[in-house]
């Protein structure tokens, strides 16, 4: 109704909305055209293994290169991303987006691409077609990619989530709990779902060894992961003390600034080039 009156009262109403909903509202418009504009960009973390560091795997996170802003980190769109629904077409560009780039990767056997899925992706009924092209264009054996999902995503319309889970399990895609113990404390989903390790969240991770709290829960989280047959790795590792903590506790792999922060391909490369220079030659 404001905008159809012309330009002037347009404004007028934008004007007349507390500053937060419109930054929210110039962000989402925003959002549109950096889709429109290839304004988005992937960067990837490592994940080592905790017994030899080696490589295991590589994180996918969602940058936004805002003409004026500079680089904006995923915490300050997504959310926006999702309450406007845009998180389904850019879920779908970083799933393409980043198969292109494992294909790159093939000789540099980087290990599992880890993608991360939003709710609203999750019940989308184009999203096993969407995952099986980009597969398939890109010639990926679904076992070299990981879905990490939150437990709220997965309490979230468990039917339809359910089925979409089942069936992209039956293709060979492995599937992880994220920022694991942060959610929804109900764990009988575990045995419903057909997850395959838990992301132990940074929150627990910053504690160890030191708080005896969450000494308290990263040993319980190692025990449930341990007794259902699931593996385990910690986010958020930034110090030694906390990587041999784990290690001792048998955490099954490491993610964190101690190892790398999350960095654009062309430095992930430099970075495993390095990495295996040093682990070959001392
Ligand atoms: P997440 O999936 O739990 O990703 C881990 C976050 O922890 C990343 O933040 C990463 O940069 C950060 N991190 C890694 N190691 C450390 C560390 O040692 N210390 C600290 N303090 N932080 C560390 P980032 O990249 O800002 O992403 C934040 C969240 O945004 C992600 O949390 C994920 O929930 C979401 N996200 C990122 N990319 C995507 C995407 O493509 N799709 C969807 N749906 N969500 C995404
Ligand atoms: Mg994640
Ligand atoms: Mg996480
Ligand atoms: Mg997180």
């Amino acid at each position: 109704e404001a905008a159809s009156h012309g330009g002037n009262h347009f404004r007028f109403f934008v004007h007349a909305l507390n500053e937060r909903v419109r930054d929210r509202l110039s962000l989402s418009t925003d959002l549109v055209q950096a889709l429109e504009h290839d304004r988005f960009e992937l960067y990837f973390q490592p994940q080592v293994a905790a017994d030899d560091g080696e490589l295991t795997g590589v994180e996918v996170l969602l940058r936004l290169r805002h003409p004026t802003q500079g680089l904006i980190s995923p915490g300050d769109f997504i959310p926006v991303a999702e309450e406007t629904g845009l998180i389904v077409p850019l879920g779908a560009w970083v799933i393409r987006d980043a198969c292109r780039q494992l294909r790159l990767w093939q000789a540099l056997d980087v290990g599992t691409l880890s993608i991360n899925l939003s709710p609203l992706q999750l019940q989308d009924p184009q999203l096993f077609e969407i995952i099986m092209q980009a597969l398939d264009v890109n010639q990926i054996v679904p076992a070299l990619i990981e879905f990490e999902i939150t437990e709220n995503a997965l309490m979230r319309n468990s039917i339809s989530t359910l089925n979409q889970l089942n069936r992209l399990k039956q293709l060979g895609v492995r599937l992880s709990i994220d920022d694991f113990g942060t959610g929804y404390s109900n764990l009988s989903y575990l045995k419903q779902f057909p997850v395959d390790r838990l992301k132990i969240d940074q929150a627990f991770v910053r504690g160890v060894p030191t708080d005896s709290n969450d000494v308290a829960i990263v040993d319980a989280i190692l025990a449930v992961a341990r007794a259902l047959g699931l593996s385990t790795l910690a986010e958020g590792v930034e110090t030694q003390a906390q990587a041999d903590f784990l290690r001792a506790r048998r955490c099954d792999e490491f993610q964190g600034y101690l190892y790398s922060r999350p960095l654009p391909a062309n430095e992930f490369e430099a970075w495993l080039h390095t990495r295996r220079l040093i682990a070959r030659h001392g």
